[in-house]
């Protein structure tokens, strides 16, 4: 096939400069754009070839190289069995020159809201829902990872058609409601004029077209509602708030699209003993007087078995004890279980324990220190360990 000139085919003079070859470029390829022209075999070949054109001259180096070598200079332009997509110069053209004397703004009014919007191919227009849910867990429950089953309503794949939405042996046909476009324009009054929007047509779903004899099950959408138990794996350590997504487990797509993903937030319920800061866990542990001042041994019932805490003699009320890798796991991470230790001061007393204390405060191994300060550094310190 003979090739036509480039400088024809955008129809400016060899000496054009730049920016006329840009304008030039894009003034053909708003009149010729696909989204415009559809089935529309002639605009899309001009539309093409306006591109091909637009590779060569809008690049200083290959324009050069064209002007001494024609075609040959610059590999034949684009031919067939070359990897070479125009929508791809197009879209880096726009990309590079938005903002650039409002040329989205224009493409925007022209394709129809949005330049990437109305790029979107007929699965991601298809794909089904995600649906959220939300998953109370208990503090246990995370520590170990679960495995949960839920009930939950959701499209499935209509069993009659398959997806199709056509009654077997159905066809589909043009939509008569966007004659076949899949969107719908609106005109808006405004102060200056009108403005032309467009948006996807609800009876074709922005298909452009509809089954003519529709599955009685679905109503042609291809799927109906169903309610199903779906097991969850939840893996250990997760957080609140955190979402995880089980992929495919959503809606599932309109007319045999892809299935939307089904996305769980953890909500962890409050724990009666525990606290949880990241993967850390803290507890308190109320002690005795004697108890503090002799030192002991206490079995503390962890999320995982039990521990035994030793507290050392002399502890102060206050005082933070850490087990390492005995808080939370995630992966392979683990956190450490803190436990606080608060000497309990007794508050009601019988007059021999009354007795006995008046005693022991006499003896000087008894008193308390002056007052003074240190303070700060140490609730500062709390977490770092
Ligand atoms: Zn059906
Ligand atoms: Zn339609």
């Amino acid at each position: 096939m003979a090739q036509q000139d480039y400088y024809e085919v955008l129809g400016v003079s060899h000496d054009a400069t730049p920016e006329e070859v840009k304008k030039a470029y894009h003034r053909l390829a708003v009149k010729y754009h696909p989204d415009k022209n559809q089935g529309d075999a002639a605009a899309e070949e001009r539309f093409k070839a306006v591109s091909e054109a637009y590779q060569v001259l809008g690049q200083p180096e290959k324009r050069a190289q064209y002007d001494r070598f024609g075609h040959a200079g610059v590999g034949g332009g684009a031919g067939p069995g070359t990897a070479f997509d125009p929508m791809d110069v197009f879209r880096e053209f726009a990309r590079r020159h938005s903002g650039f004397g409002g040329f989205e703004d224009l493409f925007s009014s022209f394709m129809g809201g949005g330049f990437e919007g109305r790029r979107t191919s007929t699965a991601q227009r298809r794909r089904g829902e995600d649906l959220r849910l939300a998953l109370p867990l208990s503090l246990e429950e995370i520590a170990h990872g679960v495995e949960k089953q839920v009930r939950l309503k959701r499209q499935v794949v209509c069993a009659s058609c398959g997806g199709s939405g056509a009654r077997p042996g159905g066809r589909t046909v043009r939509c008569s409601q966007c004659d076949g476009t899949g969107e719908i324009k609106i005109i808006q009054r405004v102060l200056w004029g009108q403005v032309i929007r467009t948006q996807p047509c609800r009876r074709c779903d922005g298909e452009g077209s509809v089954v003519e004899d529709p599955c009685p099950e679905c109503g042609g959408g291809g799927r109906q509602i169903q309610e199903e138990q779906i097991a969850l794996k939840i893996p250990r350590g997760v957080a609140d708030g955190e979402r995880l997504a089980k992929r495919g487990a959503g809606n599932a797509g309109r007319r045999g699209g892809p299935p939307g993903d089904l996305v769980i937030e953890i909500h962890e319920r409050s724990h009666e003993l525990f606290e949880r800061r990241g993967l850390d866990l803290v507890i308190r542990l109320p002690i005795s007087l004697s108890q503090a001042a002799l030192g002991m041994r206490y079995t503390l019932g962890t999320l995982e078995g039990s521990v035994e805490v030793k507290v050392p003699a002399g502890i102060q009320s206050g005082k933070m004890l850490r087990l390492r890798g005995r808080g939370l796991a995630a992966g392979n991470q683990r956190g450490d279980l803190f436990v606080v230790v608060q000497v309990w001061t007794p508050q009601k007393l019988s007059k021999r324990e009354r007795e006995l204390l008046e005693e022991l405060g006499q003896l000087p191994g008894l008193r308390a220190p002056r007052p003074g300060k240190g303070l700060l550094e140490k609730f500062k310190d709390a977490f770092r360990g």
